[in-house]
């Protein structure tokens, strides 16, 4: 961090904010010239909010030059983190893994027939949501506890790992019972209590970006997991909230390049709540894999017309199927392996 002092400061001006630093247990270096007084702060300013700082009277200018996440950080460990989720399935290397489901868990048979298709088409693993977060209290809310079991049992039969979101910190003993990796929605991102909470779990999660949220506070969200003790924290860039209102989202591609660069962790994306149209899940993905995203979260239902909730943003089946064979295609050519 770097501050510069107003012209008009005074030498006590100073030195009040270099005696408030220093006693944080931070050095400083004087960088002063004739015309300007200057200083560069050395040690762990994690802790500091630069905005904080205008407190102090004869404070000009505060620049941040350090990213304010580090255990996030790529400056903090070069290489790519990879999560293991089972035998098969890793995120974050060479594997592009494809989360495919409904958006929500609306029934046994449901689930099983959207299961097994998936799967027959090359999925990794099987999303769907028990607890559904609605813009309306009077929409479909999900089958909470029930919908959990659903999504084990399923999973277990076909052999897919699951992902499914979790609405509050004191159901976290029942889905790391019931699930494979804890989704973290866009609502939630910035639910520091459920963030800390997941810190202790040694679950994966799949944070999603918030619906406004900038990519430095998405990742200070995942610095709050990792903080905790968690590292395994899988990003996913769901669409941010824009001006324009023929697409559901505004699906911010360049968000998994910048997060590769300021991040270790996988990024995957989440076409579908991006687009909210099915017809643009297909392409949007084959970008998703040719931007370098590590992955997909793809809603997928046998039955759109008569889903309890996103059925026009979900693939049927056989769309699905083309959008894997699709993207071999492009995977063979990028040199990535999808299966
Ligand atoms: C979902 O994945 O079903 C969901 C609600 O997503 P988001 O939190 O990105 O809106
Ligand atoms: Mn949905």
């Amino acid at each position: 961090m770097i501050i510069q002092m107003k012209k008009t400061a005074t030498k006590k001006e100073f030195e009040r904010i270099v005696e408030f630093l220093t006693s944080k247990g931070l050095r400083i270096v004087d960088a002063s010239s004739e015309n300007v007084t200057v200083f560069g702060i050395l040690g762990d300013t994690s802790s500091i909010e630069p905005a904080d700082l205008y407190a102090f009277d004869g404070v000009g200018e505060v620049t941040r030059v350090s990213t304010p996440f580090k255990k996030a950080s790529r400056s903090f460990k070069k290489k790519d983190t990879i999560i293991k989720v089972n035998e098969h399935v890793s995120i974050g290397g060479d594997q592009f893994v494809v989360m495919a489901g409904p958006c929500s868990v609306e029934s046994e048979e449901q689930l099983r027939t959207i299961a097994k298709g998936v799967k027959k088409s090359g999925a990794h693993l099987l999303r769907g949501g028990a607890y559904k977060p609605r813009t309306s209290p009077y929409a479909f809310q999900g089958l909470e506890i029930e919908g959990l079991k659903i999504l084990r049992k399923i999973g277990d039969e076909t052999g897919l790992a699951i992902v499914t979101e979790i609405p509050s910190a004191d159901l976290l003993p029942v889905f790391e019972e019931y699930v494979d990796i804890i989704q973290v929605g866009a609502r939630n991102m910035q639910n520091f209590h459920l963030l800390k909470a997941l810190g202790k779990s040694k679950k994966p999660i799949l944070l999603k970006r918030g619906l406004s949220s900038t990519i430095e506070e998405w990742l200070m969200s995942a610095e709050y997991i990792m903080a905790g003790g968690n590292e395994n924290v899988i990003l996913c860039e769901r669409g941010i909230r824009t001006f324009e209102k023929y697409t559901r989202n505004t699906l911010d591609i360049s968000a998994v390049l910048a997060v590769k660069e300021l991040s270790h962790l996988p990024v995957i994306i989440d076409p579908s709540h991006a687009a909210g149209r099915w017809n643009m899940i297909e392409k949007l993905s084959l970008a998703s894999l040719a931007v370098g995203a590590h992955g997909l979260i793809v809603e997928v239902h046998h039955d759109p017309e008569h889903a309890l909730s996103d059925g026009a943003q979900s693939l049927k089946l056989n769309k699905f199927h083309h959008m894997m064979e699709e993207l071999d295609k492009v995977a063979a050519v990028l040199e990535k392996t999808i299966r």
